[in-house]
């Protein structure tokens, strides 16, 4: 019995340890960071608009205006194998590792370390004062830690590490990076030879960023094989500059980015709100119940093949509970839930992963059901702006617009949207437009195409409660954020 407990207890513990860290097959295997098609996996952090884009299954950056893009996630011991080439001669660019996810004021760059990537005319066009030239292996292929990061260069120029062979092909041709990163080591072989390296880097985990530097680069097979992590503490980690301990966010929240939610099933969801989404281009979610007696009325209510509809034209089917009561014991609460989704079964509608609490009264204890059931976000009350990196996302703020406070119904919004800047989202809470049955917290129809004007006359991103996940990681938050 002893013995068995000592194994298990050992299974125990190498189930802890290998728990954070899994291949993603059998045997290590490169992925790839960039899929030929779009940007996505990038996050643009300080370039233009129009500074990267994708022709011809390349990467293309303009070189304008200077800064950096970098991986949705960070790196720590991983294989960089990458391909670039300069279009420009003499031009400038490279590649971050173990870079931090911002660029602080006044500069263009990332602290991280840099792998060069220059083109080889750059010598003749950058003359040193007495006249001569820098060597040719000065300027490509160099490995230094950028702004303020501490390295150990293997073959010191100054505090840079130079390759020792030139190796780099001018302008128009391919060049093959691969970059091994192990524990604050890195080495770099240039077209199929180690030539340079740095040891010893004060941060050996962070993002990968590639850069923009004044003159047209483009790259290919940007790949990636992931290693074991090491012993790499918050101290020897990037930081996000998110302002987010947790690492919750997967991108920065943009200012103007407003949620819109509409509960109870009304009428006017299909016959006015959702065309006019549409109209103007919108994302929304609609909160399913069948909640009152005269769900039956079709007066009154949508029929499903209503709800179908707006499902169809892209918006969000969210599970309002079958009955709208609460609270309740856990066996009847999983029945009305698994009641709307059932009936998004039945219907095809896409599965919810969104709720909403009825009346907004939170019920904690049955948290362990919706995560179990897929849901990602539940939407609460609150009337304020929703802090993803410090509110549960089981919970999320949100503003009622209803016409109950109808003096200052205008302000109520407008208050609202004006607070969608500094990491915060604004979810507003709708009930009809109108509401006919409930008519104190519906809002006028006229006044509804006010609001959605304004959000477009003043560049507003308008989503649905189930595209909050492209910025925010629900699972880690929902564990790591208070309730
Ligand atoms: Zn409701």
């Amino acid at each position: 019995m002893k013995n068995q407990a000592k194994v298990l207890t050992c299974v125990t513990i190498v189930l802890l340890c290998v728990g954070s860290w899994a291949p993603a097959a059998e045997f290590l295997q490169f992925s790839s960071l960039f899929n030929g098609k779009d940007l996505s996996g990038w996050v643009n952090v300080n370039t233009a608009e129009d500074t990267w884009s994708v022709r011809d299954g390349m990467l293309v950056c303009s070189g304008h205006p200077i800064g950096v893009m970098r991986t949705e996630k960070q790196y720590e011991n991983f294989i960089l194998h990458i391909e670039w080439r300069h279009m420009e001669a003499g031009g400038n660019s490279g590649v971050f590792v173990w870079s931090e996810g911002t660029v602080p004021e006044g500069r263009r760059l990332p602290k991280g370390v840099e792998v060069q990537m220059l083109e080889l005319d750059w010598v003749n066009r950058h003359k040193r004062q007495d006249g001569t030239l820098p060597p040719i292996a000065y300027v490509h292929g160099e490995v230094f830690g950028a702004g303020g990061l501490k390295t150990v260069p293997d073959n010191p120029r100054g505090s840079r590490s130079k390759s020792i062979e030139n190796r780099c092909k001018g302008k128009g041709q391919w060049n093959t990076y691969l970059v091994v990163c192990v524990d604050g080591v890195i080495k770099l072989s240039v077209n199929g030879k180690f030539v340079n390296g740095i040891s010893k880097a004060a941060i050996k985990k962070g993002y990968i960023c590639l850069e923009s530097e004044g003159a047209e680069i483009h790259f290919r097979n940007i790949r990636i094989m992931e290693l074991p992590p090491g012993i790499t503490g918050p101290e020897s980690t990037a930081g996000r500059g998110l302002g987010d301990p947790n690492e919750i966010l997967l991108k920065p929240i943009p200012d103007k980015m407003v949620v819109l939610t509409f509960d109870d099933a009304c009428l006017s969801h299909a016959t006015f709100v959702g065309p006019l989404l549409k109209k103007y281009g919108f994302g929304g979610t609609f909160y399913i119940t069948e909640f009152t007696e005269t769900f039956t009325d079709k007066t009154l209510y949508m029929t499903w093949e209503q709800i179908k509809s707006l499902d169809d034209m892209g918006f969000e089917i969210g599970n309002h509970t079958l009955l709208h009561w609460g609270p309740k014991n856990p066996q009847e609460f999983t029945r009305q839930t698994a009641a709307i989704e059932d009936h998004c079964l039945t219907n095809k509608i896409a599965k919810p992963t969104t709720f909403c609490w009825p009346f907004c009264h939170v019920e904690w204890d049955k948290l362990p059901i919706l995560t179990q059931r897929g849901y990602l976000f539940a939407r609460g009350g609150h009337n304020r702006p929703y802090k993803p990196i410090v509110d549960n996302p089981f919970d999320t703020p949100a503003f009622q617009i209803d016409v109950s406070t109808e003096k200052n119904n205008r302000n109520v919004f407008y208050d609202a949207v004006n607070q969608a800047t500094a990491g915060q989202i604004v979810i507003l809470m709708f009930h009809g437009v109108p509401d006919l049955e409930h008519p104190t917290v519906g809002t006028e129809p006229a006044r509804f195409e006010e609001y959605l004007k304004y959000l477009k006359d003043n560049e507003y991103s308008v989503i649905s409660m189930r595209d909050m996940a492209k910025h925010i990681d629900p699972v880690k938050a929902a564990k790591q954020l208070a309730n």
